[in-house]
């Protein structure tokens, strides 16, 4: 198995954990694109968001549960967040291990800011 972020869930590439419970890992992103940028993924490997809803819908359940929880945590719920998902070549995926990239922590520009 190849996949980078299946080399994190299993510690053979080291992370900065944000959050974790049963399903979903959440680290920080390496190249953050905001001062908060957690990358959150289900610890079952699905490699994009069609082949997830094809084969495990009920991972959304999951990752956006976590998400949730995490804002929840880190009191970001009325400053707010972004929740992003990158899926081929158009969108620019690189990792292709189904990943939410949460964006919090400041301003975010772009999406008609
Ligand atoms: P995407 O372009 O949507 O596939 O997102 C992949 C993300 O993974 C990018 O934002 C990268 O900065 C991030 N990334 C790549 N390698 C690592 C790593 N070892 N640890 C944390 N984040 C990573
Ligand atoms: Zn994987």
């Amino acid at each position: 198995m190849s996949c980078l972020f299946c080399k994190i869930l299993k510690g053979e590439i080291p992370s900065k954990k944000a959050f974790e419970n049963e399903n979903v890992l959440g680290f920080h992103d390496i190249t953050p694109q905001a001062k908060g940028h957690v990358l959150f993924i289900h610890k079952n490997h699905t490699s994009n968001l069609t082949e997830l809803m094809n084969l495990q819908p009920n991972q959304i359940q999951d990752l956006f549960s976590a998400m949730r929880d995490f804002a929840r945590s880190q009191n970001l719920e009325e400053a707010g967040f972004r929740v992003v998902t990158n899926q081929g070549k158009h969108a620019g995926q690189t990792v292709f291990h189904t990943h939410f990239h949460m964006l919090y922590g400041e301003n975010l520009s772009g999406f008609g800011r």
